[in-house]
């Protein structure tokens, strides 16, 4: 059994095992994929002192940095299911989709998040080379460009008006009839000049050209006729789902599914702590995520020392 078990292998989860391993406390580590998300992006800007690097390289130096310490690292392991512990103090059990199960005193899920895609033609085969989910990581490679945010919920409009200072144009689409942000930030995205709003607006194809986005094409859900927009870049806006589904009915969980952490770090169970993209932490990143991590390991060991096994 360990004392800490990371589950979850991105920056949130890395962070979490070097801290807890050098408190000389056992520590395991378990993820489906060792990396989560940054082992899909290209080039990274904001990691603060490194002002670039790309997304398996930052990869492979979180591996190598964990693999410093003595940490059992499980790569390729799903958490189906959490069993808190029956008293506070007591062994937490994770089963494991291979039929394994692990035990620890304390938990940090660091699970992550996936960007809801839109699942339309040219999306996948243009990610990276124009269509892009985050706007605080990818908005400067569009300096001056024309782009698109799919989607006018809060995350839409405000990836919007973040865009509009850095692009050249904005064309916002928006699937329904009216856009559900709140009102102050329509209001906000209405007064820029550089930006256009489409409602009843389907994006029904990314295009390309030359291995880059050149377009899209939507639907005006109105009238039914098909229209193509140039533009250079797209942002698809349309939601973050947290990777907790296989935690429902067992911790508290916001009304997006997110795990529900106070400043500590601390879940609504004694002993287990929760970091990054899963989390009801605002503003998912790389920074934040590895700050996160660090904390919640940081709060396990606190409690480790505070309770004794009952
Ligand atoms: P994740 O990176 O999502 O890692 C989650 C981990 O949990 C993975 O190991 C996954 O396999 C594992 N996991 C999930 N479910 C289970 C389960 N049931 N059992 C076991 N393991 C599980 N941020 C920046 O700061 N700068 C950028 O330039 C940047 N660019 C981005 C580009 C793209 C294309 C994307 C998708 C994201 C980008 N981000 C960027 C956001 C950043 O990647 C995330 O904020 C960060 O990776 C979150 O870290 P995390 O550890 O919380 O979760």
């Amino acid at each position: 059994p360990y004392e800490v078990l990371v589950i979850g292998g991105g920056p949130a989860g890395a962070s979490a095992a070097i801290y807890a391993a050098r408190k000389g406390i056992r520590t395991g580590i378990a993820a489906e994929r060792f990396g989560g998300q940054v082992s899909d992006t290209m080039g990274i800007e904001n990691l603060i002192s490194v002002p670039y690097t790309e997304g398996p390289k930052l990869v492979a130096a979180m591996e190598q940095h964990v693999k410093e310490y003595d940490v059992d690292i499980m790569n390729m392991q799903r958490a189906e299911k959490l069993i808190p512990a029956a008293r506070t103090g007591g062994y937490h059990e994770i089963q494991l989709a291979n039929g394994a199960s692990l035990k620890a005193r304390s938990l940090v899920l660091s699970t992550g998040a996936r960007w809801r895609q839109l699942g339309v033609p040219g999306e996948e085969e243009y990610r990276n080379k124009g269509v892009a989910y985050c706007p605080h990581c990818d908005g400067p490679l569009f300096k001056g460009k024309r782009v698109a945010v799919i989607g006018g919920g809060n995350s839409g409009v405000e990836a919007a008006i973040d865009l509009a200072g850095i692009v050249g144009h904005v064309t916002l689409l928006e699937f329904a009839d009216e856009m559900r942000a709140d009102e102050v930030l329509q209001k906000k995205l209405r007064s820029l000049k550089n930006v256009e709003i489409l409602t009843s607006a389907q994006t029904t194809e990314i295009t390309g050209e030359g291995g880059k986005v050149n377009g899209l094409t939507y639907r005006d859900r109105n009238s039914g006729d098909n229209h193509h927009v140039a533009l250079e870049g797209v942002f698809v806006q349309i939601g973050l789902v947290p990777n907790t589904e296989w935690l429902k009915g067992d911790i508290e969980l916001s009304q997006h599914g997110e795990i529900m952490v106070n400043e500590r770090g601390e879940t609504s169970i004694p002993g287990v702590f929760a970091a990054g993209d899963a989390t009801t932490v605002p503003y998912k990143q790389i920074v934040i995520s590895m700050g996160e991590g660090s904390k919640a390991a940081l709060s396990a060991f606190d409690f480790l020392i505070r309770h004794e096994v009952p």
